[in-house]
């Protein structure tokens, strides 16, 4: 038996059509609001709350925006104050009963960095505030020409983090597993009394995508490609536009900016999304700007998901989910770039051995 096959047959599983899956999904609503991703234009998709379960897609390849969205929020005012008697106001952060329907593996595994993230050092209240409550239903996915998860440790199938995990076995077709308490629960609450259990037949699925190192090794080159020429190569197509950052799930900056009234005696303290590929994200007072140049944005960025946290984490902080390379407008490919660089490596490691 492979290591696939193991991970989901220890859960009860039940076998559901297309018409109960969107059945279940309706009563998931009785439970707290269902977010799912819905289709949004011709070939792009996005989680949304469910209103009608008829329009939830089960089969997608990525939604545009991770899950990230609902914890920290693209735009949030942190506090409102007044001057005059230096007194400040906190919004209410909603923790009300949350559900996650048709999350991917990778996606997931996002959401669990993020929590990694803003649990450590000063705990980030409004994130983890909003993270309660929250529960999580995967869904399994055909990799396409972007997604290299399985190249970052993440399978198709991986369950960590879900309560309920989903293969779609075909249109009219679904095995649903029971990966914890809450997830057998709700199935049984759905009105499942009989589940079955034992051996059970995973499709094979193969990424397209791959990066040519294991990703263990990754942190090791990172340590010596500082003055590789592939940064440079890169930033000749980029446009420092920042998309990759946006749409990526574990990239979570953001900046800070009060605002006051004319009168100067109100003001409020906004938090919004940043991008470390944005020129003005290094400056600092004075104009002084550490990474001015766009290879450096580029170095800076690809360190971030493959070094510096890395060797905290002990995983990449890539979760390998082919946003930032389908969605960039100059065409640039995070497993390109890796690649080349695992390249560059291999030749001047010759030359210098
Ligand atoms: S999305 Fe592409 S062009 Fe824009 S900053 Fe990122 S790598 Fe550069
Ligand atoms: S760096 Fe790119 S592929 Fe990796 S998690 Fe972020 S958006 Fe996805």
């Amino acid at each position: 038996m492979d290591k696939k096959k193991l991970s989901l047959v220890q859960f009860k599983r039940v076998r559901l059509n297309e018409k109960q899956l969107r059945n279940f999904t309706g009563f998931l609503k009785t439970k707290g609001r269902v977010y799912a991703p819905h289709r949004k234009g011709e070939k792009s998709f996005s989680f949304q709350e469910v209103d009608d379960p008829s329009k939830v897609v089960f089969n997608y390849p990525r939604t545009i925006l991770p899950l990230k969205k609902f914890f920290q929020p693209p735009i949030e005012t942190l506090l409102e104050f007044t001057i005059n008697d230096n007194s400040y106001e906190l919004p209410d952060i909603d923790n009300k009963n949350k559900i996650f329907f048709g999350v991917h593996s990778y996606d997931m595994q996002g959401v669990l960095r993020l929590d990694y993230v803003f649990s450590r050092g000063e705990p980030e209240y409004n994130y983890l505030k909003r993270r309660e409550n929250s529960t999580f239903i995967g869904i399994s996915f055909e990799p396409d020409e972007y997604h290299f998860s399985g190249s970052v440790g993440i399978d198709v199938e991986n369950t960590e983090g879900f309560s309920i995990f989903i293969d779609i076995v075909d249109e009219d077709n679904y095995v649903v597993f029971a990966c914890d308490n809450t997830g057998e629960e709700l199935l049984k609450e759905y009105g499942i009394k009989d589940f079955e259990s034992g051996e059970y037949k995973l499709k094979e699925r193969e990424f397209k995508a791959k990066l040519k190192y294991h990703y263990g090794r990754l942190p090791q080159i990172f340590e010596k490609c500082y003055n590789y020429d592939v940064w440079k190569k890169v930033s000749e197509r980029c446009l420092g536009c920042g998309n990759c950052n946006l749409v990526c799930p574990t990239c979570y900056c953001f900046d800070v900016e009060d605002d006051v009234d004319l009168k100067i005696e109100m003001g409020s303290r906004t938090r919004r999304w940043d991008s470390c590929m944005l020129n003005e994200f290094a400056m600092v007072a004075g104009g002084e700007n550490f990474r001015k140049e766009l290879y450096q944005r580029t170095r800076h960025r690809l360190h971030r998901k493959f070094k510096y946290i890395t060797d905290h984490y002990g995983y990449p902080f890539c979760v390998g989910c082919g946003r930032c390379s389908q969605y960039c407008p100059a065409d640039i490919n995070m497993v390109e770039v890796v690649n080349d660089l695992i390249k560059e490596h291999e030749e001047r490691e010759k030359v210098y051995v």
